[in-house]
């Protein structure tokens, strides 16, 4: 009966005219308040929003976040990807922050990658920080609901969904981590979709190029070529 979240539907929402930062000050307001609500935040510009894949704009969007390192990469972020359905704004230094513990949970997943060939949640010297990182804030990062299935009133499917940034970007980093997925960069430098998944067999491993696309292929062929009349051994 119980379907768990599946972060292929992922629906998030991109606002029609875009986000902008704004400055929330409370000065007189109490301390307490200022801790809740003050700081400077990214939110929606007026004009509605839309229904959004954010994995339709890119696959690995929770390795974007990653690189975001300001005020600027931020907004760039959520420009691009929008937001999780439930959140109406998210604070900056937050964003910040989850980003810099993304990264560091990336850099030890794909560092041991190169050591070993483990790709599940093994594949991370400690799993411990990204067990914390979801544990310790559960609640402010997912929601637990319970509904019917499409066309379907007699069935009912248990979803975990993101009700903020961070939330929605932690789903997909313990997707990568528990299915093994590990992500390539295509050969071909035109390439739309830029990275590619590689299943936890590893069948894929040595593919350098999207799997479907024969226009990556066929851009990844002329490289090798190149790279073998220049007697440069091409790498793996
Ligand atoms: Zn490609």
């Amino acid at each position: 009966m119980a379907t768990l979240y599946n972060v292929k539907n992922l629906k998030w929402t991109k606002a029609k005219n875009g986000y902008e930062v704004f400055v929330h000050s409370l000065s007189g307001r109490g301390a307490a308040a200022k801790l809740l609500l003050g700081g400077t935040w990214i939110r929606p510009r007026e004009g509605g929003q839309i229904i959004f894949r954010p994995e339709d704009e890119d696959k690995t969007f929770h390795r974007e976040f990653a690189k975001i390192t300001n005020g600027k990469s931020a907004l760039a972020f959520v420009n691009r990807f929008g937001l999780p359905r439930s959140v109406q704004k998210e604070s900056l230094d937050g964003i910040l922050e989850d980003s810099n513990n993304v990264a560091k949970l990336l850099r030890e997943l794909d560092q041991k990658r190169r050591q070993v060939r483990s790709t599940t949640i093994g594949g991370l010297r400690d799993a411990r920080p990204l067990v914390d990182l979801f544990n310790n804030a559960f609640d402010i990062l997912f929601g637990f609901r319970l509904q019917t299935a499409k066309n379907d009133n007699s069935t009912a499917l248990a979803e975990l969904f993101p009700k903020t940034l961070m939330g929605g970007v932690l789903l997909k980093v313990a997707e990568e981590v528990t299915n093994g997925t590990q992500w390539k960069t295509c050969a071909n430098p035109n390439c739309k979709i830029k990275m590619f998944s590689i299943g936890p067999d590893g069948r894929q491993r040595r593919l350098e190029h999207c799997p479907k696309s024969g226009t990556c292929k066929k851009a990844w062929q002329r490289l090798k070529n190149k790279r073998s009349k220049k007697g440069l051994s091409s790498k793996e």
